[in-house]
């Protein structure tokens, strides 16, 4: 959880105090939980501070194990509290050893959580997670400057972290460093006021062979700052080390940055990551579970669909979604979970009908393909041999009779038909319907599929 913001720990926290004062009487709450918040988390060492040393001896005696399950129920991760108050000094234990023994980048540790293994590759990441195995496996071979960008939340901070964690575990006199950009800049700014911090801020990152930075367009305006960069990188490159940069645009639409370290980006290797597709995201899914120490049996499958259609579009708030998810279910002592109890979980977080539209467009759409032995893609695509262009009239037909979904809307997941073409096909499959058995067989059969799928 290196990346974890302030506004992330106020809102673990709450969560957790929210719990507590559900389960103990409030006067025992007020006393000794209410005043307690967050410090820092350190690794996966959270510092919780405390009023009082009374408060801390109690907490620590008596509700350490409590506080610590109910944390890692909300994270899924696997977190240790220590308490503190004012007086002591909280104790950072160093995890990489370069940058925390110095003064320098004393936050920056490569998040022991993202690795190669529990990260999840589908279409729309299969280039970049290629790319960075390629980098993490011959770091400043191949691709000195690997370039990854992508919107918010599709697994850069992942990738990136990925690539450090190989290396250290692959080629551990590989010196490694990882920082976010905006890290960077604070460095740059509380270190360079004279020139001879500077030197020793130089000093300092020549000594890494690998250059991590995360989120490059936030330099966006920092003219000294991207010219300091500009001179680390320009002797990472000249010495044969690496350096990948991840950023929510490809490098040429990168603003307010310094065309000199454009025109170096763009020469290494750019990858994208793309929109998510659904069945990735059902598998991300199933990852986290069981990551999680939950069982998949535990689910009706629907949820994942459900989740995985109306969160694809960032797997940070997929996540995000299935934690209150667990989350509500544990507090509600709920065993299994399926459709109803999703959407209690997440009342407000989604649009759970059309989320479920999509779901049972999809179930038409597959029973369909079955039953004319064809794919979901002929069905919605553009070929028009006699079977699959009837085979696309009855699918229009029964998303349209059976869900009601507006014409208009049909038209979009039918390759873009406009809606009077989408109004012929329900007219003719209505009047063979209605008038030819045979038709009526085939149309109540597919019926019955859909609903037994
Ligand atoms: P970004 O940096 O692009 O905004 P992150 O790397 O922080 O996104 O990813 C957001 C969350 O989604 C993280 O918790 C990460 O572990 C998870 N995530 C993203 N992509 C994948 C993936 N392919 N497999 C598993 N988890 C993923
Ligand atoms: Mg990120």
């Amino acid at each position: 959880m290196k990346n974890t913001t302030i506004t992330e720990i106020i809102n673990l926290w709450d969560k957790v105090l929210s719990i507590v004062s559900e389960q103990f009487d409030k006067q025992l709450y007020d006393a000794f939980f209410k005043n307690t918040k967050i410090d820092s988390i350190n690794g996966d060492k959270i510092n919780v501070l405390c009023d009082s040393e009374l408060t801390k001896t109690v907490l620590e005696e008596k509700y350490l194990p409590f506080l610590e399950s109910t944390v890692n129920k909300i994270t899924g991760s696997n977190y240790h509290i220590a308490f503190y108050t004012s007086k002591d000094e909280i104790v950072y234990t160093p995890k990489n050893d370069l940058s925390t023994s110095s003064q320098f980048f004393k936050r920056n540790i490569i998040d022991p959580n993202y690795n190669f293994d529990n990260f999840v590759v589908g279409p729309f990441n299969n280039e970049a997670h290629k790319a960075s195995l390629i980098v993490a496996s011959n770091p400043g071979t191949f691709y000195q400057t690997l370039f990854i960008y992508g919107g918010s939340g599709l697994g850069k901070t992942h990738l990136l972290n990925s690539i450090g964690n190989y290396i250290k575990e692959n080629n551990p006199t590989k010196k490694v460093l990882i920082c976010s950009s905006q890290d960077f800049i604070n460095e740059y700014l509380e270190f360079v006021s004279t020139d001879s911090r500077k030197e020793l801020l130089t000093k300092f990152l020549r000594k890494f062979d690998v250059f991590l930075i995360d989120d490059i367009q936030m330099l966006k305006d920092k003219r000294k700052t991207q010219e300091f960069f500009f001179q680390i990188y320009e002797e990472f490159r000249q010495s044969g080390k690496q350096v990948v940069l991840t950023s929510d645009k490809l490098p040429g639409d990168l603003d307010g940055i310094d065309t000199r370290l454009i025109t170096r980006f763009t020469s290494g290797l750019s990858v994208p990551i793309c929109q998510p597709d659904v069945d990735t995201c059902v598998e991300i899914l199933k990852k986290k579970i069981v990551a999680s120490g939950f069982e998949l049996e535990n689910y009706d499958p629907q949820v994942f669909a459900l989740l995985a259609n109306a969160f694809k579009d960032s797997i940070r708030s997929l996540e995000g979604a299935l934690i209150r998810l667990n989350f509500f279910a544990s507090l509600n002592r709920i065993q299994y979970i399926n459709l109803e109890v999703t959407e209690q979980a997440l009342e407000g977080m989604f649009d759970s009908k059309a989320a479920k539209e999509k779901i049972s467009e999809r179930k038409i759409l597959e029973a369909v393909a079955s039953y004319y032995g064809i794919s979901v893609s002929q069905i919605i695509g553009k070929i028009k041999t006699a079977n699959i262009a009837f085979a696309r009239h009855l699918a229009i037909y029964l998303i349209r009779t059976l869900l009601d979904t507006p014409y208009k809307k049909i038209g979009e997941t039918f390759a873009g038909r406009d809606h009077s073409t989408v109004m012929h096909s329900v007219e003719k499959i209505q009047k063979l319907v209605d008038n030819d058995t045979q038709i009526r067989n085939i149309v109540n059969d597919v019926k019955s599929r859909i609903s037994s799928k």
